[in-house]
């Protein structure tokens, strides 16, 4: 008799390295496998941390994509169809939300939902205690699907938690002092950050990074970053650095990397969410100059 394969879990935002050997076994056991699915990075962390050694995650997100423009192709398009348990984020990534309401797989976490969101910012996991409550709502259907691993999904979730609330702690206490508390960035996906630790976010573009920033929104810029005695322009890893870099060049201030952690690239393999967030913070401190 074929025994049930292990649970696998599928992230629609990304590791297409990691998934292109599952695939193969994936068409051939079409249906039998468990399978969950993310759509970008920090799902694909949250769905990895939960699941631990029980199931293999898949993330529709190419490294080094811009998840915000992610079309997925027909073979991803099948992944979700065949995903057991699929996360994502309503209203990120169109070509997702289409898939999703197409062939629906049985278990979904709508992120949004989960993290209680409203209005038009997606970058909630910059919030780690939003990226929480996504765990926990991805874990009850993991363990809705594999009931057999159910105490272990609740063990991974309390050590995913933990270490959650301990990043929220340091960014508490880390930027409680600083001498200023606004931030200039690229891509203005710092919203939830600043909300829950008290930082003023100005956006160099939109909420896309594609946007191209007006001369009249340039030179309020200026003004806002020589008034407030800001030191570092933030730019990010994914996107371009052209425009902060020249914007603190023209003002004789530096320009640094904040990253919105939408997904690895090859400047940050080997990184996680966690190392990833953490360096933010040392970089936030400094450009800030917290005590
Ligand atoms: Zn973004």
């Amino acid at each position: 008799m074929q025994r049930r394969p292990r649970l696998r879990v599928l992230a629609v935002a990304g590791a297409l390295a990691l998934a292109a050997p599952l695939l193969a076994g994936c068409s051939t056991a079409h249906g039998s496998a468990r399978t969950v699915v993310t759509s970008f990075y920090p799902l694909q962390y949250v769905a990895q941390r939960i699941v631990g050694t029980h199931a293999q995650v898949t993330n529709l997100t190419h490294p080094g994509q811009e998840p915000h423009d992610v079309e997925l192709t027909v073979r991803q398009t099948a992944q979700v169809e065949d995903a057991e348990v699929l996360v994502y984020e309503k209203g990120f990534q169109s070509a997702v939300d289409d898939a999703v309401s197409q062939v629906g797989p049985d278990h979904v976490v709508d992120a949004a939902r989960a993290a209680g969101l409203s209005g038009d910012d997606p970058h909630f996991w910059l919030d780690p205690t939003k990226l929480s409550r996504v765990a926990v709502a991805l874990e009850r259907q993991v363990a809705a699907a594999d009931p057999g691993h159910a105490a272990d999904y609740a063990r991974n979730l309390a050590g995913l938690r933990s270490d959650l609330a301990a990043l929220d702690r340091s960014f508490r206490t880390g930027l409680a002092s600083c001498r200023t508390t606004t931030i200039v960035v690229s891509h203005d996906a710092f919203g939830y950050l600043g909300r829950r630790y008290g930082l003023e976010v100005v956006g160099i573009n939109g909420l896309s990074p594609d946007a191209e920033p007006s001369p009249a929104h340039v030179r309020a810029l200026q003004d806002l970053i020589r008034r407030d005695g800001i030191t570092t322009v933030f730019s990010e890893q994914l996107g371009s650095r052209a425009f902060a870099d020249s914007l603190a060049g023209d003002l004789g201030i530096k320009a640094a990397v904040l990253d919105p952690i939408e997904g690895l690239s090859d400047a940050t393999a080997g990184q996680d969410y966690l190392s990833l967030m953490r360096q933010n913070l040392r970089t936030l401190q400094k450009a800030n100059q917290c005590t």
